[in-house]
This record gives structure tokens, C-alpha cells and sequence, in this order.
């Protein structure tokens, strides 16, 4: 660990190379995407709380600017001060750790931070697909599944959990490949022939936040901004059902919140899980914008450069260490990009 720290941070003991790094990084700012928090009291294994506060007290220490994801489309769009290496931060799903572990971290450091919400999740109505086709693998009355996942045939065996947890993944994976309906299929089937019986209600590791708790994120400075109704893949989805699951949850959550924040995220977040079609139907709904899951800067140029930028714009996963953190918000990352002509 002490060695990949001084790897990655000795750089910045060079002459010149801080002040290079403000050079690259003066379009670009840091989006970070987080999803789940350490809570053992739940079973819930993610980002650590300590690691959270230890980097929100590194930034803060070193003078970063820590802006609401709302403000930082400002200010890429060119309304207001620079984005030059600003930093915001942003949580996918609307988990129950997201509530009681993360917003009271942020709040303690006057950190703005956006949560993308699935409405019908947070409205207790279903749990994700992804926690479903996990709970099928752990509780499996047997090691061993032959299945169709749409036109794809799946075979699966395993005796160590590791091998279970591969075969899971290439389920999971595979399930993104197809329709929702083939998705939905392909997960009772699996159920039935691992002779497990989904219930209702997610596991506690698995719970939603509740809207109450929603009120109580946004009382401790918290945002919040739609991310479909059911987490579907869009582009597998039919152009109403992909209408629906963004208008309605938009609605959903404008009548639940004080403050909803105009900007999407895409469920699954890769660049193929969305396409022109949801860019439509979002500006038609009056977004300013939405994010990815595709790991990249925020670009202050390419926001200005095409309007369709911004139904773009990528985030960088939270890493484990400080020193990864640090390598993104630097501009450590931003540097080898463009050594790597990767502007
Ligand atoms: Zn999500």
C-alpha cells in the first residue's frame, strides 16, 4: 500500500508539476459515483465512513471546492465561477446505508452531494433485479443451473462460493443483454430451478431508504434526482415503458422533495444501457442533463462544445484509497489521459 502511494503521489513532489496539473485540470472537474456503505449492523459491505470523512477533511484541507452536482452543470455550461477541478459527489440508488451512514458523513463536512433514486424502489414496491439474482445464488438448493436468458443458453456448476459468485456474474451479465421481459423471465426460472422462493420484501442489506428518510437526507443538506421508477435497462426497454420510468419518477420525486434536481442517471449507466432516445424524452421533460457510468472527467469544453454533452457526462467510481482519490481530483489521471491522447 505505502509503495503504490508513493508511485502514485510522488509526481507531485516534483517543481513545476502541482502547477502543470492546475494547467490540465483547468476545464475539468471530478464527478464521484458512489453506491454502497459499510454497515455491518445490516450486513451491507461498501465504502467505509471513515474513508469518506478522511477524504471529505483531505479536500476540504487542501482547499477544494466541493459543489452540488446543480451547481457544477452551472458552471460547466459557463453560468458562474470556473469548474476548473472543482469536486462533486453523487450516490446511485437510493440504498438505506445511503441515509443513515453516508448523509450524516457528508453533513458533518458541509458536503454537498446529489442521491439518484429509484422512486418504486424507495416507494417499497420492488427490490433490485441484481440483489434478487444474488439472494437466488446464496440460497440455492442445489449447484447447478441450465437456463435460456433470452436466445442465450446459460450452464452453470459450482462447489466453492467463489465459482458460485462467477456464475452469479455472468448471469447478472448477460441479463443486461436482453429484453426486460426476457430478464424477468430468466430470473423466476432461475429461482425455480435453484428451488428458491423470491420474498416481497428486500433482505435487510438490501432495504431502500424510506421517504422519510429522504425528508431527513435533505434536512442534512442532501439532494436527490430521479433514476427511473424499476432500474430498468432502458435501451433493452420498449420506447414507452423508457418514457415512463423517466417521467414518473420525475413526477414521484418532485412530489416527494423540496428540491428535486433536474438531472438524470442512467440506471446501469454504460454508454450502450442508454441512447438517443432517452436524450429525447429527458430534454423533452425540461432536464438540464444526466450522468454516466463511464469513468472520465467532467469537461467544462465538450459541455460548451456539443449540446449533447451534457446528457453525457461521466463520473469516476469512488476508489478504495486515499491515493486514488487523489490521483483523479490532482489531476494526476487528467495528465495521463493526455499523455495517452486521450483528450
Ligand atoms: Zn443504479
Amino acid at each position: 500500500m505505502k509503495a503504490i502511494k508513493q508511485l502514485i503521489l510522488k509526481p507531485l513532489l516534483l517543481p513545476g508539476f502541482p502547477a502543470l496539473l492546475k494547467y490540465v485540470q483547468r476545464d475539468c472537474a471530478t464527478i464521484f459515483m458512489l453506491h454502497r456503505f459499510n454497515d455491518p449492523q445490516r450486513g451491507v459491505s461498501g465504502c467505509d465512513a471513515l474513508h469518506l470523512r478522511r477524504t471529505l477533511a483531505y479536500l476540504a484541507s487542501k482547499g477544494y471546492e466541493m459543489v452540488s452536482l446543480m451547481e457544477l452543470f452551472d458552471r460547466l455550461g459557463g453560468s458562474g465561477r470556473q469548474a476548473r477541478g472543482a469536486v462533486a459527489f453523487t450516490i446511485d440508488d437510493g440504498y438505506v446505508d445511503q441515509a443513515t451512514i453516508a448523509a450524516p458523513v457528508f453533513s458533518e463536512f458541509g458536503c454537498p452531494v446529489t442521491t439518484f433514486v429509484s422512486t418504486g424502489f424507495v416507494d417499497g414496491k420492488l427490490w433490485f433485479w441484481w440483489d434478487q439474482v444474488e439472494y437466488i445464488f446464496r440460497h440455492a438448493t442445489r449447484k447447478s443451473a441450465r437456463l435460456h436468458v433470452g436466445a442465450a443458453e446459460l450452464s452453470c456448476q459450482w462447489e466453492s462460493d467463489k465459482e458460485r459468485d462467477r456464475a452469479q456474474d455472468a448471469f447478472i451479465a448477460t441479463c443486461k443483454l436482453v429484453s426486460e421481459a426476457n430478464k424477468s423471465e430468466a430470473i423466476a426460472r432461475l429461482a425455480q430451478i435453484l428451488g428458491v422462493s423470491i420474498p416481497a420484501a428486500p433482505p435487510p442489506h438490501c432495504a431502500p431508504m424510506s421517504w422519510e428518510q429522504v425528508r431527513q437526507c435533505e434536512e442534512m443538506g442532501m439532494t436527490f434526482a430521479p433514476h427511473t421508477v424499476t432500474h430498468p435497462v432502458l435501451s433493452r426497454s420498449g420506447e414507452d415503458m423508457a418514457e415512463r420510468e423517466i417521467a414518473e419518477s420525475w413526477a414521484h420525486l418532485r412530489s416527494k422533495t423540496r428540491n428535486a434536481v433536474p438531472i438524470f442517471s442512467y440506471p446501469h449507466g454504460e454508454l450502450d444501457d442508454f441512447g438517443d432516445r432517452e436524450i429525447a424524452i429527458l430534454r423533452r421533460l425540461g432536464f438540464l442533463g444526466a450522468v454516466t457510468g463511464e469513468p472520465g472527467y467532467a469537461n467544462a469544453r465538450s459541455f460548451k462544445g456539443t449540446d449533447e454533452y451534457r446528457f453525457k457526462v461521466q463520473r469516476f467510481g469512488f476508489p478504495d484509497g486515499l491515493p486514488h482519490v487523489i490521483q483523479y481530483v490532482s489531476g494526476i489521471e487528467r495528465f495521463k489521459q493526455m499523455f495517452r491522447g486521450n483528450t
